[in-house]
């Protein structure tokens, strides 16, 4: 049974909320300070708990857009000639500063964004993780040295910063998707503009504000905040200065973007949306399978890309790990983030809710049986519950769809040929998880599965020091471990003509 808390909160806790919210700077943040948006707009954030306002924040014009890179440019060569080692401790400070104010930082988050204190915590821990494994890279951005193959001179690689980039960032990892990308174009020497979304502009507002208290230089980082998003987005792809985009969100919009940025052929990454599939083979151990299928299904409330989306499970164990699932997620506590022992918070719109709402009901119209969950739940705010189904028919919506909510399908499977098969059976290709005691059967599968990323009996597959991304429509480049600076470098090369007959050693 879910236990809802409607939970009213101590006065204390309250008032150090507002201290929170009221610390956030809600201007724009260009060329090193803060101003209000041309002409005075702002646009207001709300807390999905509620449906109350917490703030209101600039609402940007393109001209303050243009305005934001047009300081990223004129930092460019500055900061490109930095020393590493300079960049490297001022992401250290970064780092240190995160670590510091996790607990402000985490509040905040869970404020705008809706997710339990502790997830956001987390959160706040993954993002430092960012600065501190970039600044280790900084200094370690290397080239090559080669002979020709010809013979008549040597081959030398510099990897130089891209440039100027654009960063567009989603809702569900306030933090951390934009730390992911500021973190690795810094070390690399890039500077940016960072377009966060509408609805959480908080979090990336205060981490500015952090970047600034670091020391990062006027113009290096930028934050432009707004309403109309391809309004701030269009103009800055069609001018000649922006040499980057990395955009975190959704497929379709990604689309629209990798479109646009064609005009002026700008290097390109794409973290895009996910269909997990979650693979329970009959040897699984079935306690460590559930264990992990709680974890990739309600880590930031089923919101989250890498959200297992579709759960294979051998017939054999498939009603016993269903009924074992829904008794875990139908006891987990609903409420407000900031409440103590919540572990569901909202999600993050009416429109979210009445999405998965919609997915949940089509399913149950076609056949599927609820074994927990199943309704929006009654109270202010975008709640819906756990909610796991079984018996649901494939070429059903919720199979093909990014649920991005707390809804766990299962769906059995008799072979290893037809789970992988099912598993592939997406558009998607960005992460999946597979849980066996057989090592062999761990890699063959893995080896055919059609993601950016296999999980083998865990329920995370993000980690600082690897590559996270995806292929097919999830997009392509990589954030994370050695790979995500290669984002941010170029590779010039150099033909060196060594000695009269180019060929001494
Ligand atoms: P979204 O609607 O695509 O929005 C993402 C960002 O793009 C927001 O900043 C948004 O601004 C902006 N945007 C929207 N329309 C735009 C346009 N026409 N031109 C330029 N910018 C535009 O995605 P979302 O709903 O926020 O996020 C959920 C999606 O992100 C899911 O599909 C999820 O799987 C994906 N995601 C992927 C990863 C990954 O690493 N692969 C990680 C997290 C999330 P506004 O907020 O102002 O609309």
């Amino acid at each position: 049974m879910t236990v809802a808390r409607p939970g009213p909160q101590p006065a204390l806790a309250r008032e150090r909320e507002r201290a929170v919210l009221a610390a956030v700077p809600v201007g724009l943040f260009i060329d090193g300070t803060w101003r209000p948006a041309t002409g005075g707009g702002v646009f207001a954030v709300e807390d999905p708990a509620t449906g109350d306002e917490l703030r209101e924040v600039a609402d940007a014009t393109p001209e303050d857009a243009l305005a934001a890179l047009a300081a990223a440019s004129g930092a460019a060569g500055g900061w490109r000639r930095t020393a590493p080692r300079e960049r490297a401790d001022l992401l250290r400070r970064v780092y240190e500063l995160l670590i510091e104010r996790r607990s402000d930082l985490a509040l905040l988050m869970t404020c705008e964004m809706g997710k339990p204190l502790a997830e956001s915590v987390s959160e706040v821990d993954y993002a430092a993780g960012f600065l501190r494994w970039y600044s280790e890279e900084a200094v370690r951005i290397n080239g090559r040295f080669a002979e020709s193959g010809a013979g008549g001179g040597r081959v030398i690689t510099m990897r130089q910063a891209v440039g100027p980039c654009l960063f567009v960032t989603p809702w569900n990892f306030p933090l951390a998707m934009g730390a992911r990308k500021v973190a690795p174009a810094l070390a690399a020497g890039c500077t940016c503009v960072v377009k966060p979304a509408a609805q959480t502009p908080l979090t990336m507002l205060a981490f500015a504000d952090l970047l600034h208290e670091a020391g990062v230089p006027a113009g290096v980082v930028n934050i432009v905040t707004g309403s109309e998003a391809a309004s701030l987005v269009s103009p800055l792809l069609a001018d000649p200065r922006l040499r980057k985009i990395s955009f975190t969100g959704s497929t379709g919009v990604g689309k629209q973007l990798v479109r646009a940025s064609a005009e002026q052929l700008l290097r390109v990454s794409m973290e895009l949306g996910g269909n997990a599939p979650f693979l329970v083979f009959a040897d699984a151990d079935l306690d460590t399978a559930v264990d992990g299928a709680v974890t990739a299904k309600m880590r930031n409330g089923g919101e989250a890309c890498t959200a297992a989306n579709r759960f294979l499970v051998h017939a054999s164990v498939a009603d016993e790990f269903a009924d074992r699932l829904a008794t875990r997620l139908g006891d987990l506590v609903i409420g407000r983030g900031t409440e103590s022992g919540v572990q569901l918070g909202p999600l993050i719109d009416a429109r979210q809710r009445d999405a998965v709402a919609e997915l949940v009901d089509d399913a149950v119209r076609h056949g599927a049986r609820l074994l927990c969950g199943g309704r929006p739940m009654a109270r202010p705010g975008y709640f819906y519950p756990a909610t796991v189904l079984t018996d649901v028919r494939p070429g059903t919506r919720i199979l093909d769809e990014e649920i991005f909510g707390p809804v766990a399908p299962v769906v059995p499977f008799s072979t290893d040929a037809e789970a992988v098969a099912a598993a592939n059976e997406s558009s998607y290709g960005l992460a999946a998880y597979l849980y066996t005691r057989d090592i062999d059967r761990a890699f063959e599968v893995a080896g055919e599965l059609d993601t950016g990323m296999v999980a083998v009996n865990q329920g995370t597959v993000s980690d600082v020091s690897a590559p996270f991304g995806g292929i097919k429509q999830s997009g392509f480049g990589r954030e994370g471990g050695p790979e995500g600076i290669d984002e941010y470098l170029e590779i010039k090369y150099l033909a060196l003509k060594v000695g009269s007959t180019g060929n001494s050693s």
